[in-house]
């Protein structure tokens, strides 16, 4: 358990009187920690923030056991954002760009023209699904809205905020018919809610709890809400893994890279920059089967 749950958390509601559901997440501890061992320009601070409660909130909305991964590339100054949230409720997420090309009010736009964002859910068990659509939006919240657009049949919206402390997201989603069967009634109460969402400034979403967001916007309509869900910054990085990235390139060319690199392979974990160091006896050990030894996991 993360030691202030309440600064990183999912917290659903619900419209009592339509079918729409909503939720809202709330980013601070685990941006830290995704933005700690970074030194990114604060437009691509602020970009990898709202993925991240983009991809928080999606966790809460698609039903699956496993990983989800959203990932926007581009051939701009921010060629790679991505994040990873697992159904267990962990975080990470990393950015590549060019700092040099990056002004400090650039856009999406600007960051990643002619960008994909591609949006993979990969469950322990089953299939692994994977949709793509191009980043075409002012920002992200419209790319997002714009992917379910097309994918889904039950309307989506998204709203997103970063600002290098805080990630902050709103998701109001439709529900199937049920409370509103006349289809004209069900339209005109997306467009109520989703008008009033659009209300809601940059600032206010950064600045204001939970509570005071839904009364702010939606004070004349019914709305329920649930227990808040913590999530944590977490990375799944591991000597196992490394190791086992080393086992896949099969032992002549582990020996080979041991030798290139004056006796010891390091693995540095993209995300969290955790180094992994392999020498000699590392790798014969991996290729004999006898796994790694964790104990070096930290020979810096
Ligand atoms: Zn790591």
């Amino acid at each position: 358990m993360p030691d202030f749950p309440d600064n990183d958390y999912t917290q659903r509601f619900i419209f009592e009187e339509s079918d729409v559901r909503g939720e809202l997440v709330a980013l601070e501890r685990s941006y830290a920690g995704v933005l700690a061992k970074h030194d990114y320009p604060e437009p691509v601070a602020q970009l990898l923030g709202e993925l991240l409660a983009a991809a928080a909130l999606l966790v809460g909305t698609l039903k699956f056991d496993g990983l989800l991964v959203l990932q926007a590339s581009s051939s701009g100054p921010v060629s790679l954002l991505m994040v990873e949230c697992s159904s267990d409720r962990e975080i990470r997420g990393i950015a590549r760009y060019d700092a040099e090309q990056i002004t400090p009010d650039a856009g999406l736009r600007d960051l990643m023209p002619d960008g994909t964002l591609t949006l993979t859910v990969d469950p322990r068990q089953g299939k692994r699904y994977q949709g793509v659509v191009a980043l075409d939006g002012v920002d992200l919240s419209e790319s997002l809205t714009s992917y379910f657009a097309l994918s889904e049949q039950l309307q989506t919206r998204f709203w997103l905020n970063a600002d290098g402390t805080r990630a902050r997201g709103l998701l109001l989603q439709q529900l199937p018919a049920d409370r509103l069967t006349d289809p004209e009634d069900r339209a005109a109460s997306w467009q109520h809610v989703t008008t009033l969402a659009s209300t809601l400034t940059a600032e206010e979403l950064l600045s204001l709890d939970n509570e005071t967001v839904l009364h702010r916007l939606f004070n004349e309509d019914a709305v329920r809400m649930f227990d808040i869900q913590p999530l944590q910054f977490r990375c799944s990085c591991s000597r196992e893994r490394s190791g086992n990235a080393l086992v896949s390139l099969g032992l002549e060319d582990a020996q080979q890279l041991v030798i290139e690199h004056n006796g010891s392979i390091e693995i540095d974990c993209q995300f969290c920059n955790q180094r992994y160091l392999f020498d000699a006896t590392d790798v014969a050990q991996l290729f004999s089967g006898g796994g790694v030894d964790s104990p070096s996991d930290t020979r810096h």
